[in-house]
């Protein structure tokens, strides 16, 4: 199906799998049991057969409140039959976030078993025309053999996480799917001899459609952990005998500043993706853990993953190279979209090769969607420079970029410059308006201690002093317990420029 456009359609894919290697392990989910590639075929007909005779008809958007397990893989599969549309709504999700995007997705039916079933339950009835769909009972349906949907159809709407503004739901065709998927085999060389260490949640398109959906199109196994944690990262890498896995945002952290031992490079891992993937870890990675292939890779929900970095050659620090078989990337100028020479920092702006490779465009935001595409590029909102050899290096998010003394001050960069001082576990850094005109920013830094480190705002200042050129210095160091973060552990900035504005005792106590 790898060459056939036509058949970039999940439920093709499952079948063909299900034909070529039935018996073959698909998926083992830690603490809950495995699917084999033929019972995960027969479940998803039954499945959809559940599904189709509770109403459930092509093109019907459905949510889905699951933590990572085989209910919601084989709703995945099972709806990919129907050509419905899974709404994978992050589980964390309480009150009016969680209406918000329930309302939005237009669903008339939710799934949702576990820990998510109450904060559903609170707000069912804010939405009359919403019904919950019980799964109980999929295994007494007979299979389903109705339409099969195309490449260009809706096979998901999956929200955004929201660390730039409010999230927004974005319509993800099955050959913008499949592409995330053949993304990862071509940038990390996923094989059917690989296993899949995928321990993020599956309402992500990392998880989902990076690492699970990369599973399926190379027929190899993937080993899904119900949740990430940092302790348990390597001994289920070990135990399952994993060899190819991702990272996002702060989780490289967590593994990193594990302890040592004696056994960490006693494991299969052949390759991992970190994204970001900062040089402060390269050595942890390759020298302490024996990794040789770490690539990174840069993408989002909209836009797939038009970057990956090259088995054999990575450099560290960058987010890679251009697909350049499935994408178009440049850098241009964020005002005038002009093509910027290598070297110079601007817009990262992305077009797919292939139709549908790319979202549809944002759920019910048609105005944000046209926004978006101005000149014919999709203009990711981050920056990024490129070298003369096509290499992209990530800037900043363009909303996260901080403006001062006429200098733009990466916090990416910041970030990293502050990382290195011992006793620093995280960090982040952000705007904060300097004056009542706020057309000038001030850096602040929210620094989490290591576990048992004392850290002080004044030791923070004074290694930011060495490290860091004068404009890019913090005004206000903040010590605190927890960033506050995305399900996906990536930091809500707007959150803390929100609180730091409203909050009355920083600008006194700040260094
Ligand atoms: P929202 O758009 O709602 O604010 P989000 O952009 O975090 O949420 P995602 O689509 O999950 O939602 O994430 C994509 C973003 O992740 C990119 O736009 C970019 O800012 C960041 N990102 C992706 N790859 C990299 C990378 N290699 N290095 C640093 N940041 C990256
Ligand atoms: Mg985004």
């Amino acid at each position: 199906h790898r060459d056939d456009y036509r058949r970039w359609v999940l439920p093709e894919v499952l079948e063909a799998q299900a034909d070529a290697r039935g018996d073959q392990t698909f998926l083992t989910v830690i603490g809950e049991g495995s699917l084999t590639y033929a019972a995960a075929a027969r479940q998803a007909r039954q499945v959809a057969a559940h599904c189709a005779r509770l109403g459930v008809a092509p093109g019907d958007a459905v949510a889905v409140l699951l933590p990572n397990g085989l209910d919601f893989v084989r709703l995945w599969l099972g709806l990919g039959r129907i050509g419905a549309v899974i709404v994978p709504v992050n589980t964390g999700l309480r009150g009016d976030f969680l209406a918000h995007q329930l309302r939005d997705c237009g669903a008339r039916v939710v799934v949702t078993v576990g820990e998510a079933t109450h904060a559903v339950a609170e707000v069912l009835p804010e939405l009359p025309a919403l019904e919950v769909l019980d799964l109980a009972g999929w295994e007494q349906a007979p299979g389903y053999d109705g339409p099969l949907p195309a490449a260009s159809d809706t096979a998901c709407l999956m929200y955004t996480s929201g660390t730039t503004g409010p999230s927004k739901g974005v319509l993800m065709p099955h050959a913008h799917c499949y592409l995330f998927g053949l993304g990862s085999i071509e940038g990390l060389g996923v094989t059917d001899a690989d296993r899949y260490y995928v321990s993020m949640p599956l309402f992500h398109a990392n998880g989902l459609f990076m690492q699970l959906y990369a599973t399926l199109i190379a027929g190899a196994s993937a080993v899904l952990r119900p949740r990430f944690s940092a302790s348990s990262w390597l001994s289920d890498i070990r135990e399952h005998g994993c060899t190819v896995t991702n990272l996002l945002g702060a989780m490289s952290q967590f593994v990193v500043a594990q302890p040592a031992r004696p056994d960490d490079r006693e494991h299969a891992l052949r390759v991992i993706c970190p994204v970001p993937n900062p040089p402060s870890h390269e050595r942890a990675w390759r020298e302490r853990f024996g990794i040789t292939e770490v690539v990174s890779a840069y993408g989002m929900t909209e836009v797939n993953i038009p970057l990956y970095g090259r088995l054999g050659a990575s450099r560290p620090g960058t987010a890679g190279l251009v697909l350049d078989r499935w994408f178009d990337v440049t850098v241009r100028d964020p005002e005038t979209d002009d093509l910027l020479p290598p070297g110079e920092v601007g817009e990262i702006m992305v077009r797919p090769k292939v139709p549908f490779g790319f979202m549809t465009g944002y759920a019910g935001l048609p105005d944000a969607t046209v926004a978006a595409w101005r000149n014919f590029w999709f203009h990711t909102g981050d920056s990024g420079v490129m070298d003369d050899d096509g290499w992209v290096t990530f800037v900043d998010r363009t909303k996260d970029c901080i403006r001062r003394r006429g200098e733009n001050i990466s916090s990416f960069e910041v970030e990293s410059a502050i990382a290195r001082l011992d006793g620093v576990a995280e960090v982040a850094a952000y705007a904060v308006p300097a004056g009542a005109e706020g057309t000038e920013d001030e850096v602040m830094l929210a620094v989490v201690p290591a576990p048992g480190a004392r850290l002080e705002p004044a030791d923070v200042a004074a290694h930011a002093d060495r490290v860091l050129p004068r404009f890019a210095r913090p005004r206000y160091v903040e010590v605190v317990d927890a960033l506050p973060k995305t399900p996906t552990q990536k930091v809500r900035k707007q959150e803390l420029r929100t609180r730091a504005v409203t909050a009355s005792t920083w600008d006194r106590e700040g260094h």
